[in-house]
């Protein structure tokens, strides 16, 4: 049995956690789920986006699913991540319809805990402050992350991503340490390529890709880009890992214009829970409700309207659930 920590969130974080699990409950695997509340709404109602008692909940926990948070994201997920330590974020952009999209299929890992996003921000005379950290540590961790990833998945290239031309330091540390780790792997074809570079060679080679490194900010915008090639974000999962933890995401927000409709795209949560199932060793059923999900949106009848059908995303998660 696992101790699964709920966040469902807000906005459309409900309604696509509440599809999961609704898949999760058909497969003979037990799960405990305690669920924890955070975000806007409990903001509003206990004056703290993210509890302390979430917070020790998550921490408990064999693995954590989160729906979503809206205006106080940072406050959460961000934050959370953090207190985890979860520094890897995998955000795999994979085509499930080869036949629209081209057969894209490659991994983003994405440096969690440094960058722009440790929200060291100042204000000043002239204006505002942001720093941007990078460390030698964290840098080589994450590079050797995405090595180890590609060598055990059978990717053949890892490519860098990052903008040292212009940040020498900062940037130009993480080059150095993507390089440094490269090294270790000489099976592997390593590469970079400067971010705004890569976010052209998406749209025009995303075929090319198959392993991409970078750090925290970069990563971000190159996932919702990557999005964007394989049918929006109501496709993209995510798994935010690190020693201790792994927290289960999205890569969409709470998505105000749908909440409430009934009608969010829950593929992304459900991929997310694929791969917290296989964070959890249960590689065979994440297999099995992927493949499910992949034959429901080929045959575009039980899907959302983002996906061109007419199905709730209850509809569209009870028709998963059905075939298991
Ligand atoms: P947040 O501030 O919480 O990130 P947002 O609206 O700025 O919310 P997203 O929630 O990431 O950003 O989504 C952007 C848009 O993409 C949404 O407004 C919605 O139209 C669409 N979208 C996102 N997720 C889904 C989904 N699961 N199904 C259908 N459409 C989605």
């Amino acid at each position: 049995m696992y101790n699964i920590a709920v966040i469902p969130g807000d906005g459309i974080g409900p309604e696509v956690v509440k599809a999961t699990t609704t898949i999760l409950d058909k497969i003979p695997v037990e799960f405990n789920y305690t669920y924890a509340d955070a975000g806007d709404e409990c903001k509003e109602k206990t004056g703290e986006p993210l509890p302390q008692e979430t917070l020790d909940i998550a921490r408990k926990s064999d693995a954590i699913l989160f729906g979503a948070a809206g205006e106080t994201a940072a406050d959460v997920i961000v934050r959370l991540r953090r207190e985890l330590n979860t520094y890897v974020n995998l955000r795999p952009v994979k085509s499930l319809q080869p036949d629209k999209y081209g057969d894209i299929d490659f991994m983003i890992v994405r440096e969690n805990t440094e960058d722009l996003y440790i929200g060291d921000e100042e204000l000043t005379d002239e204006g505002a402050i942001a720093r941007k950290k990078i460390t030698r540590h964290a840098s080589e961790r994450i590079a050797k992350y995405a090595f180890n990833y590609a060598k055990e998945t059978g990717r053949s290239k890892v490519t860098g991503v990052h903008k040292a031309n212009v940040l020498k330091l900062s940037d130009g540390l993480f080059k150095e340490s993507f390089y440094k780790i490269a090294e270790e792997y000489p099976d592997i074809e390593a590469n970079d390529f400067y971010v705004d570079a890569t976010a052209m060679y998406l749209i025009t080679n995303p075929l090319d890709f198959e392993v991409i490194v970078t750090t925290n900010l970069y990563g971000d915008i190159l996932s919702d880009e990557g999005a964007g090639l394989v049918g929006g974000l109501g496709m993209i999962p995510s798994a935010n890992i690190g020693d201790d933890n792994g927290l289960f995401e999205p890569v969409h927000g709470s998505a105000p214009d749908i909440a409430g409709q009934g009608i969010a795209n829950p593929a992304a949560t459900i991929l997310s829970a694929c791969m917290m199932l296989d964070y959890l060793g249960e590689n065979e059923y994440a297999r099995k409700i992927e493949n499910i999900l992949i034959d429901v949106i080929r045959e575009g009848k039980d899907v959302t309207p983002d996906l061109g059908g007419n199905s709730s995303t209850q509809e569209m998660a009870e028709a998963i659930a059905s075939r298991l």
